[in-house]
């Protein structure tokens, strides 16, 4: 295959500034990478939430500029570097770029597979260029394999959305059969956090608003839809749908404080707030009712290398389908705009090449 010269590129010259599409970014050659990196031929990526708040410079870390953002990549890997000693994937492969790009694979954190924290770590599209240009400098110990069975596009934002609301799911503390409340069901994240929830045997109460959010979460297997805009109570009606006790852990991935404190509200005893969405404000737990009904709070971010094998495995099964809507790598501009203005439902993928 013939790597040319230059390329397409969604770039941020500068945070909180346009976005320039540019048709002659150079491609990196692949004698000029580094030992253990890889260049990728993108095929289609994901928008997510995050390259937005990259974008606008929105977190207390702030990424480089300028910036190619991006972190829900599949393409096919076309070159490795020169001196790349055991790489797990080679030439032709299909493979994912998900937000942890590299990590040194040997220090205390990686070692206990929470890779995301390794204080080398690189994050995709943040502190390294990602997936919105047709190809990607990426790390050959780091890249995704993405099984049979699953369409690229498709495939593309299960390596974030996916990988991270499977992983919330690990962490939950359930065993089948227990209750999960999942607030935001009908959205990006929560659509896939009720398909995985099911697969894993738990029994969904979906909280969100609007026919179709609520058309959506049922057909995706979810036993209960409350409404928090027309329910009154719903701490009382997330616990009479759970035996009267409240469900065993709460998957947040709601960037709204609010959803936190209630979710000690109505946890059952014993019961796992998980948490994924990141409002930048205290969340105003009460310490009391944590330590009254033993209640475990547990940060989840994103998903390690297995992590995101057993999220892509479970949707080459078929067991979660994404809903997306495809558009083109140029059509980002707008894509922000629409997310700014909270008109996407669903996610997002771009065809990039
Ligand atoms: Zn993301
Ligand atoms: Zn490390």
């Amino acid at each position: 295959m013939s790597i040319p010269k230059v390329q397409t590129a969604a770039i941020v010259p500068e945070l909180g500034g346009d976005l320039t599409i540019k048709t002659d970014h150079p491609v990196p050659t692949i004698d000029s990478l580094q030992p253990g990196e890889c260049l990728v031929k993108i095929s289609h990526t994901g928008v997510c939430h995050t390259d937005l708040h990259a974008k606008m410079g929105d977190w207390p870390v702030k990424p480089m500029v300028p910036l190619i953002g991006g972190h829900e990549g599949v393409g096919e890997i076309v070159g490795i570097a020169p001196g790349t000693a055991n790489s797990p994937v080679k030439v032709g492969d299909r493979v994912g770029i998900k937000w942890m790009a590299d990590s040194c694979l040997d220090c205390e954190f990686c070692r206990k597979g929470l890779e995301m924290t390794c204080p080398k770590v690189k994050y995709s599209g943040y502190t390294v260029d990602g997936t919105f240009s047709q190809y990607v400098v990426s790390f050959v110990h780091h890249v995704t394999p993405i099984p049979e069975g699953i369409d690229s596009a498709e495939a593309a934002s299960l390596l974030c959305a996916g990988v991270t609301v499977y992983k919330a799911l690990k962490q939950s503390n359930t065993i089948v059969g227990n209750y999960v409340a999942i607030p935001g069901a009908g959205g990006g994240l929560g659509h896939l956090a009720v398909q995985y929830a099911v697969a894993m045997g738990l029994r969904v109460i979906a909280i969100d608003t609007g026919k179709d959010k609520k058309d959506l979460s049922l057909s995706l297997g979810a036993e209960t839809f409350i409404d928090f805009k027309e329910e009154k109570d719903i701490v009382g009606a997330i616990k009479s749908s759970s035996e009267g006790l409240g469900p065993h852990a709460a998957i947040v991935a709601s960037a709204s404080a609010g959803a936190y404190k209630q979710a000690i509200d109505y946890l059952r005893p014993g019961g796992t707030l998980v948490c994924v969405g990141m409002p930048d404000a205290d969340i105003g737990i009460n310490a009391f009712w944590c330590v009254f009904k033993a209640i475990r709070v547990q940060g989840s971010y994103v998903g390690n290398r297995q992590d995101a094998v057993e999220a892509l495995e479970m949707g080459a099964a078929g067991k979660v389908k994404v809903h997306y809507q495809l558009r083109e790598l140029e059509d980002l501009k707008q894509t922000y705009e629409d997310l700014e203005a909270g008109k996407i439902a669903g996610r997002i993928v771009l065809k990039v090449s």
